[in-house]
């Protein structure tokens, strides 16, 4: 037996449907976000990162950095344990304190990460109503599918965003049926957001629980960072509200937040959630910083909003395909993986410009294209040479333009999604 066959025919396999992923080797420069060092064949150059999801440059501001290293300096490098033993540090219980006041809610408990939260709050929440229907946007991230089928609950998709299609089904299941309906916010590739109010509505109607997934999100939108359910006053109409600390909070972990009741519930049966070490304090101790410095400050998310509204204009005036987004989220279309992937070589290569190409499973095929995520260190200078950059490898590769006169071209056929994770993120 070769074993090591099986892996090669896999790794080709990848190869063969054009999605094997080449890491970028980076060194982030605090005080130059979002410049890096990337390292790749046999040299180290500059760059400028267009794909972070360091949304709003948290990751480098001086008071996370500094309570990050205080922590550190102060209590060491770990936990130290599981939450149950000896894990549970002044600094993580803080840490929920900020998180359930963030959105209101009685209650937060802090996962590993954001992708950890979802497998582990979904599978057991579900698993712990009996009989419970789950009913799940088609284009849910790759963690919640994972708590969906790990719940071994019965589950039905709904097409996107489509309250109707999500009627139709509530209605089949009854009033009376445990229902649990998982859904996004920001939906992280088109930059769409989701009817959450109207998804509400339909909760309440037919007696069904909300899961929503706000990672795209929190500390970007709402007056504190609360994201779209507390722009939308809409929070406390939403029973469950799960979020990341790793992308506009700049450190790393997940959450969840809800009433004490079904928090302690996730927290006593949830083996992602007992059995590993708890976030160390150091991290947990940044986390706080950051959400308690966004809740505070409207700068950032101001910033945020100007320069991706400026990326939009700025490219689209180009001719460039930008496509529609309602959000801090610019993509841009190419259409095809192999020009995608080109694209993305020749912008890192001859432009110093890093942006990972975003192809098939992640997005439907014949929708491959460029996710630029500016962020308010993105300044006008910046935006203009990525124009410039991105116009040379257009008509370098022959790459289409918007067609003249049209907003950029319009989302294809969606997929059922997704026995691959998205890897993005
Ligand atoms: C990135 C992402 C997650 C996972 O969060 P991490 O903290 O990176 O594990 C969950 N949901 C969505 C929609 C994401 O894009």
């Amino acid at each position: 037996m070769n074993y090591q066959r099986f892996f090669e025919e896999a790794v080709d396999q990848v190869h063969a449907e054009r999605r094997y992923r080449v890491f970028a080797d980076l060194e982030r420069v605090v005080g130059a976000f979002p410049k890096a060092i990337w390292r790749g064949n046999g040299e180290a150059k500059e760059i400028t990162v267009w794909c972070s999801n360091d949304y709003l440059g948290m990751g480098q501001h001086p008071d996370v950095i500094a309570a990050m290293q205080e922590a550190a300096a102060r209590m060491g490098s770990g936990a130290g344990g599981t939450r149950n033993i000896s894990g549970t540090s002044h600094p993580l219980v803080e840490l929920e304190d900020e998180l359930a006041d963030l959105h209101g809610k009685e209650a937060a408990l802090v996962f590993t990460s954001g992708f950890v939260s979802n497998e582990a709050a979904i599978s057991t929440i579900a698993r712990l109503l009996p009989n419970c229907l789950i009913l799940s946007d088609e284009l849910n991230h790759a963690s919640m599918i994972e708590g969906v089928r790990r719940s071994g609950a019965e589950k039905k998709i709904f097409r996107h965003n489509d309250v109707a299609h999500l009627e139709s089904l509530l209605q089949a299941a009854g009033r009376e049926r445990a229902k649990l309906i998982v859904f996004e916010s920001v939906y992280s590739m088109d930059g769409d957001i989701a009817p959450i109010a109207e998804i509400a509505d339909l909760a309440e109607k037919y007696n069904a629980m909300t899961y929503i997934d706000e990672v795209h999100a929190v500390g970007m939108y709402g007056g504190r960072g609360g994201g779209i359910t507390e722009r939308e006053g809409l929070a406390h109409r939403i029973d469950v509200i799960e979020g990341t600390l790793a992308k506009a909070f700049g450190t790393l972990g997940g959450y969840i937040t809800g009433t004490r009741t079904l928090i302690d519930a996730v927290r006593s049966y949830a083996p992602g959630f007992i059995f590993t070490t708890a976030l160390p304090p150091a991290i947990t101790a940044a986390a706080t910083a950051s959400i308690r410095h966004l809740k505070r400050s409207q700068a950032e998310r101001d910033a945020q909003q100007a320069q991706a509204k400026r990326a939009k204009e700025v490219l689209a005036a180009a001719g460039l395909p930008v496509m529609p987004s309602e959000t801090h989220i610019v993509p841009v279309l190419v259409g095809d993986p192999e020009l995608c992937k080109m694209a993305c070589d020749r912008l890192l290569g001859k432009h110093g410009i890093y942006i990972q190409p975003i192809n098939y499973p992640t997005v439907p095929r014949g929708t491959e294209r460029l996710r630029i995520t500016p962020t308010p260190f993105h300044t006008d200078a910046l935006v203009d040479t990525l124009r410039d950059a991105l116009v040379e490898t257009w008509d370098a590769l022959g790459i289409p333009y918007a067609a003249a006169g049209q907003p950029a071209v319009a989302k294809t056929d969606r997929i059922i999604p997704l026995l691959v994770p998205k890897s993005g993120g």
